[in-house]
């Protein structure tokens, strides 16, 4: 029986019960999902790099007949995160070298991230700032917040602010707030987005009282983390459907996951569902080179050949972008399947969605 039978629903429902009351070790996952000795010992050792930390929602879509389900997976370490490859980097997106002052990283002109906490109220397993998130529960202080400021009012340049960390949603309301509303005093940001996977692994996190708090600071967007179908339930569908409801566009980011959502059916299904709740799907990232995150790793042919059977095949707002973070800071940059064969003559040679051959005459 699940430690949480018989937990009232004003409790399953709030989210710091469940924050509260996650799964944290081999001992206390073992009495929701059936454990070998050889997975307990791969999660002793792993909690040593990074820790684990489930919410009791999320545990509760674990199919314990499924040793290798996509749920599980995106959960519960491995031996296999013990494994370095010597590609992989811990900061591949030298995310720190392109930090002006903590907590800020200002990579492409117009837009900055603000990383507000390395907390999260789900470690991911793929997750590929785990150089820092999931190590100390740490959030930035009052002064550091400052001067995050302070740099955003000096660049003009800065549009767009993504909160992100860690998961900035793990924040109260009050502080959320105080961060947003300083935001907004800036003239020159135009706009505010969030990025988090709370909807996803923590759904009671979308309250009324959170919505009507963001509502107040429009323009805002917000990008989440679904990268199964499995994780599509009616809690989740419920959660995106506030935020919409609340005027903030929804995107999702999902990242390109051996063995859990590499394939065009998977993902055929994850984005028309998605689609149904107002998400839009953005991007879909190749996993990128973090330690100890290897063996989540496709060839980036297989997301290509993928992506060619999306396009084409679903609705078009329902196909992501598939992109690589380039190692090294080279930036977001798309890997799309080539859909212009060259040039004959005035005219430009396409291949369509079913692989024949169109042509195009220029102007
Ligand atoms: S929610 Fe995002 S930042 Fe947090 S562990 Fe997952 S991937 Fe990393």
């Amino acid at each position: 029986m699940a430690p949480w039978e018989g937990v009232p629903p004003e409790k399953w429902n709030d989210w710091h019960w469940q924050m509260q009351n996650r799964v944290t070790s081999a001992e206390e996952l073992s009495k929701i999902i059936p454990l070998t000795p050889s997975e307990r010992d791969g999660i002793g050792k792993c909690l040593s790099h990074f820790r684990m930390a489930v919410t009791p929602y999320y545990a509760s879509l674990i199919n314990p007949e499924n040793p290798a389900g996509p749920i599980k997976r995106q959960a519960v370490p491995t031996v296999n995160e013990l494994r370095a490859d010597p590609c992989e980097m811990a900061d591949p997106l030298r995310e720190d070298d392109y930090s002006p002052t903590p907590g800020l990283v200002h990579r492409y002109p117009d837009r900055v991230l603000f990383m507000l906490t390395h907390k999260c109220s789900m470690y991911c397993r793929h997750c590929t700032r785990r150089r820092m998130v999931g190590c100390e529960d740490y959030s930035l202080n009052s002064e550091e917040l400052e001067n995050a400021f302070k740099y955003i009012e000096n660049h003009r340049e800065v549009h767009d602010v993504l909160l992100s960390g860690g998961d900035p949603l793990i924040l109260s309301d009050e502080w959320l707030e105080k961060i947003i509303k300083r935001l907004r005093s800036i003239k020159h940001v135009g706009v505010i987005r969030i990025g988090t996977r709370t909807p996803v692994v923590m759904p009671m996190r979308i309250t009324g009282g959170l919505l009507s708090m963001l509502k107040k600071y429009h323009p805002i967007w917000l990008n989440t983390h679904f990268n199964h179908p499995d994780e599509i339930t009616p809690e989740s569908a419920r959660a995106c459907e506030m935020i919409a409801d609340a005027g903030i566009p929804v995107g999702n980011q999902s990242v390109l996951l051996k063995g859990i959502n590499d394939d065009a059916g998977t993902l055929k299904k994850l984005y028309t569902g998605l689609i149904e709740l107002r998400v839009r799907p953005y991007y879909l990232y190749q996993c990128d080179l973090s330690q100890g995150i290897g063996h989540f790793r496709t060839p980036v042919a297989e997301g290509v050949a993928i992506m060619k059977q999306l396009r084409g095949f679903i609705s078009g707002f329902a196909v992501p972008e598939y992109v690589i973070d380039l190692p090294g800071g080279g930036g977001k940059t798309p890997a799309t399947p080539d859909y212009i064969m060259g040039r004959e003559g005035g005219s430009t040679v396409l291949r369509n969605f079913e692989g024949k051959t169109y042509t195009y005459p220029d102007p």
